[in-house]
């Protein structure tokens, strides 16, 4: 059988990579025109609201072409915990004018009786997953699990706020996440946020000390064993909480992205307009992450994953 040729894709990938191991100076080589264009990964955000920061429709939509987002997972808010109040009805109209940039979430009260039946609307009216889940109930709750066993029957996946503390939300993913990954084998969860990300070191400190620990990561965290355990388990870059858990010890991120290149999914929760943060004080999250990204990710192909692939595979639930 002739050996098939690797795609140019992999091929550049493969070259890039041995011209790194050879030289360690592939951040700082300058692609030909050839490369760059061959290279560039589309761009999916996996964490998007409208009215952040009472951002309209369009503005969401001048900050994805601002830093060069093809497409985005909106997620709506609908009790408006945490500040962001979204319905999914206007997800579902902005996915109706901008059906190329958006890929749209549903979210409704989890607490409500006709909680299953909205969802099942949400579910013909278009919509391809849950989040942002973000209500004040514990992560043991039957109402957070039935909800994810929803998702498991239709095939979709779920967005997680996971804060642990008073005030916070899906308490617990320490004591009960591993056993809905153990129970759900179909629905792929997206790790997002404060106590997420804080596990990714091995010691974690309580929620009520701090939600944002810093300084060198622990190995052995419980994010790298579920991670490597669950393939339906995925993890959320956005926000202040996935940048500081990824840049508090870069050399420790760098192997943490290379054990689990098929489940991190570039994200930003950006409430800017621009691009440039003229509403956030001069801060983007997703030009600040991509930037972080590519300067430690110097493999195009696990950039593709991360920046897109990834994504798809979670939203598809299919290995694409
Ligand atoms: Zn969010
Ligand atoms: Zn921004």
């Amino acid at each position: 059988m002739p050996t098939p040729h690797p795609s140019r894709r992999t091929f550049l990938g493969l070259a890039a990579s041995t011209a790194c191991a050879a030289a360690e100076l592939c951040s700082h080589r300058i692609l030909s025109a050839e490369e760059q264009s061959a290279t560039k990964p589309s761009l999916l955000d996996c964490h998007l609201h409208i009215n952040h920061f009472d951002r309209t429709i369009e503005d969401t939509i001048r900050h994805m072409d601002a830093t060069g987002t093809d497409k985005a997972f909106v997620l709506p808010l609908e009790t408006g915990e945490g500040g962001v109040l979204l319905r999914s009805e206007t997800v579902l109209h902005a996915f109706h004018q901008h059906k190329d940039r958006i890929i749209p979430f549903c979210q409704t009260d989890i607490r409500s009786d006709d909680v299953i039946a909205r969802l099942r609307a949400y579910h013909l009216l278009g919509c391809r997953g849950i989040g942002e889940q973000k209500e004040h109930l514990p992560l043991n709750d039957p109402r957070v699990e039935r909800v994810i066993a929803f998702c498991n029957d239709v095939n979709w996946p779920i967005t997680i706020h996971f804060q642990d503390g008073d005030g916070g939300y899906n308490q617990g993913l320490a004591e009960y996440l591993e056993t809905y990954l153990k129970r759900y084998k179909k629905v792929r969860i997206i790790g997002h946020a404060q106590t997420w990300w804080a596990n990714i070191s091995a010691d974690v400190p309580p929620a009520d000390k701090t939600l944002y620990p810093q300084g060198p990561v622990k190995p052995g965290g419980l994010l790298d064993r579920l991670l490597s355990d669950y393939p339906n388990l995925y993890a959320d870059m956005s926000a202040g909480s996935g940048f500081r858990a990824l840049s508090r010890d870069k050399d420790f991120t760098a192997g943490f992205i290379q054990r689990h290149p098929k489940q991190m999914l570039f994200g930003s929760d950006c409430p800017c307009r621009d691009g440039q943060g003229e509403n956030f004080k001069g801060m983007c999250y997703s030009r600040q992450l991509q930037s972080f990204l590519r300067e430690l990710v110097t493999d195009p192909v696990t950039l593709q994953n991360i920046f897109h692939d990834n994504a798809m595979r979670a939203l598809e639930g299919t290995d694409v």
